[in-house]
């Protein structure tokens, strides 16, 4: 067992809680502030305790200056400030004296965002290379590391592993809630246990299916990632995304496990990745030329739909089709539905997934939301995260 926040003295202590605050934002505006609404119990745990928190997050990827512009965290301390009902002290740096005056000078029950982790990342890739120096620095500004970002614990980072590498840590109530759910999918799902993936970060997750498909009795595909299998099983996608570099392994998925991934056999597309244009209807064996498949379709999800209502546990990651596009939100808005329907146990993973879910108004319908996509995948997949690893044990 990891050891938590309770299970340490926060009483006067500088602590710093690495928080996924990585919403997003347009023109410096909040468009979902859900990631900082679940990072709200353990900051407040902590001010309860008398600690001097210090927040670390992360926000977007920063590889330019221009990126450094558009993705500050400071609109986040203003939400984070009304969420809170107190003063958050923001620091618009990630290193240097006034970052270590600011600590120095706080009083217990205070609060200090630092700004975007990612900084780091520009010029020399310090924070997501996990630098040794980077890692030691943060630590030194602190007596106790609490990781509250489940979203980012598969990656080893200088904000998560660095700075537990250095000094005593534990997890947050939201990583250990996360675990906690996920965790009962890894060891006991009651079957049969259907994963269902879709999406656009192919490269990113593909490979998971590997170990996925000897977890799941079925593994139902949508989005890019059934783009690639059906490329891989020889079909024309004219325009449709797909990965090109995990052909070969699709390939491989679909000699071993036939029966056990399921692909559509029907689509919506368009001429272009846009909504508003004709809405074009395809069988994914004869796909018209110039058109690009947008969402999967009622024969798909007729086919799905024989897989979920059978099953007593379903994991989802990646919406099934443009969900964001009010033309193409038809498949995923579909499978909202079956699994309203059906009596499994139902998690769901992942930032656009978890977003069309609940704008289609489906979430209460469902056991968990996962703030993780590819920490939550790997998590069922069997894989430690390291981010979770590097925590003290009990
Ligand atoms: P999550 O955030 O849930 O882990 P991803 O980030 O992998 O999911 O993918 C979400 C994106 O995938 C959405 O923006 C959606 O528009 C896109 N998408 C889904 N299906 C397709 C498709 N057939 N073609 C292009 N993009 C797609
Ligand atoms: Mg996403």
């Amino acid at each position: 067992m990891k050891k938590t926040i309770r299970d340490f003295d926060l009483s006067n202590k500088r602590v710093i809680i690495r928080c996924d605050l990585n919403v997003p934002l347009k023109n410096g505006v909040i468009l979902d502030d859900n990631r900082i609404k679940k990072s709200i119990d353990t900051i407040n745990y902590a001010i309860e305790k008398g600690a001097k928190v210090i927040i670390l997050s992360h926000l977007g990827r920063i590889k330019s200056k221009e990126d450094k512009i558009n993705n500050s965290l400071y609109p986040i301390s203003i939400r984070l400030s009304e969420l809170l009902k107190r003063n958050v002290i923001f620091v618009n740096e990630t290193r240097g004296l006034v970052l270590e005056k600011t600590i120095n000078n706080m009083n217990p029950g205070d609060v200090v965002l630092v700004e975007n982790t990612r900084y780091e990342d520009f010029p020399l890739k310090k924070e997501s290379n996990n630098d040794k120096e980077l890692g030691k620095y943060w630590a030194s500004l602190a007596d106790i590391f609490i990781n509250d970002a489940f979203a980012t614990s598969h990656r080893m980072h200088a904000s998560n592993v660095g700075i537990a590498s250095n000094i005593p840590s534990g997890i947050g109530f939201l990583v250990e809630k996360e675990i906690n759910i996920l965790g009962d999918f890894l060891s006991s799902p009651l079957r049969p246990y259907v994963v269902i993936m879709g999406g656009a970060k192919i490269s990113d997750k593909i490979k998971v299916i590997d170990k996925l498909v000897n977890k799941a009795d079925y593994i139902l595909l949508g989005g890019g990632i059934a783009n690639t299998f059906l490329k891989a099983k020889g079909n024309d996608l004219k325009e449709s995304i797909y990965d090109a570099e995990n052909i070969d392994f699709a390939k491989e998925m679909l000699n071993k496990y036939p029966n056990k991934i399921v692909l559509p056999v029907d689509g919506y597309g368009s001429l272009a990745y846009q909504d508003g244009l004709d809405v074009v209807y395809n069988d994914t064996n004869d796909i018209s030329s110039g058109i690009m498949l947008l969402d999967i379709g009622p024969k798909t999800i007729e086919l799905f739909s024989k897989y979920i209502n059978n099953a007593k546990t379903v994991f989802w990651n990646g919406p099934l089709g443009v969900s964001e596009f009010k033309n193409f939100e038809y498949g995923t808005k579909q499978v909202c539905e079956l699994l309203k329907q059906s009596s499994a146990k139902v998690v769901i993973g992942g930032g656009d997934s978890a977003a069309s879910v609940i704008r289609f108004g489906y979430d209460k319908f469902f056991d968990h939301i996962s703030t993780g996509g590819g920490a939550s995948l790997e998590f069922i997949e069997g894989k430690k995260l390291p981010g979770i690893e590097i925590i003290e044990e009990k």
